[in-house]
């Protein structure tokens, strides 16, 4: 069985993160998308929260799994027996870092490879940080997260920005 593991902060996972997931799960026999704790990111939700958010916009999907791990990503790959890490690319920006990481990950583990899948057209400048930025401004949030989530993450947004002067 060909295990992916879709590693990242998906804080809060975007419609853009959704696409690459679907895309990923129809090449894979299963796809386990690993929320990372990432010690250099501030995150706006917990790590269980982003677990739940994943859970509900990927409850269709029956070939995933959703998990979150401190470990180093070469050791949880070996752990859960997965050869594979999936990283979706957008515009520019993504390719330096990802393809370092993309080494260093094989040096700790030669069994491990990366595959990148690049992002749809209409995600291609999608991320995480732009929904937080733009959800402080009540801008229409649907082309950018999933439907799921959307009234639970506007009244995160709501919450940490009360005693501001947006709405
Ligand atoms: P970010 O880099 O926005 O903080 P994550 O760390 O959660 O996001 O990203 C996890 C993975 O998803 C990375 O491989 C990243 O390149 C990819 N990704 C993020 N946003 C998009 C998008 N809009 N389209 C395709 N891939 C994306």
């Amino acid at each position: 069985m060909k295990i992916a593991i879709y590693p990242g902060s998906f804080d809060p996972v975007t419609s853009g993160h959704l696409n690459i997931i679907r895309r990923a799960a129809e090449i894979f026999d299963k796809l386990v998308i690993c929320v990372m704790v990432n010690a250099g990111k501030n995150p706006m939700f917990t790590l269980q929260e982003r677990v739940e958010m994943i859970r509900k916009v990927t409850a269709d999907i029956p070939n995933v799994e959703v998990d979150c791990s401190d470990q180093l990503l070469a050791e949880y790959a070996k752990d859960i027996g997965s050869c594979v890490i999936v990283k979706g690319l957008r515009a520019g920006s993504d390719f330096e870092n990802e393809f370092q990481m993309a080494l260093v990950n094989r040096k700790l583990n030669p069994d491990l490879d990366t595959m990148f899948l690049s992002a749809d057209q209409q995600y291609m400048s999608l991320s995480s940080s732009m929904v937080k930025e733009l959800a402080t401004y009540n801008v229409d949030l649907s082309d950018f997260l999933p439907a799921q989530i959307i009234a639970d993450f506007k009244n995160r947004i709501a919450t940490t920005h009360q005693g501001g002067n947006r709405k």
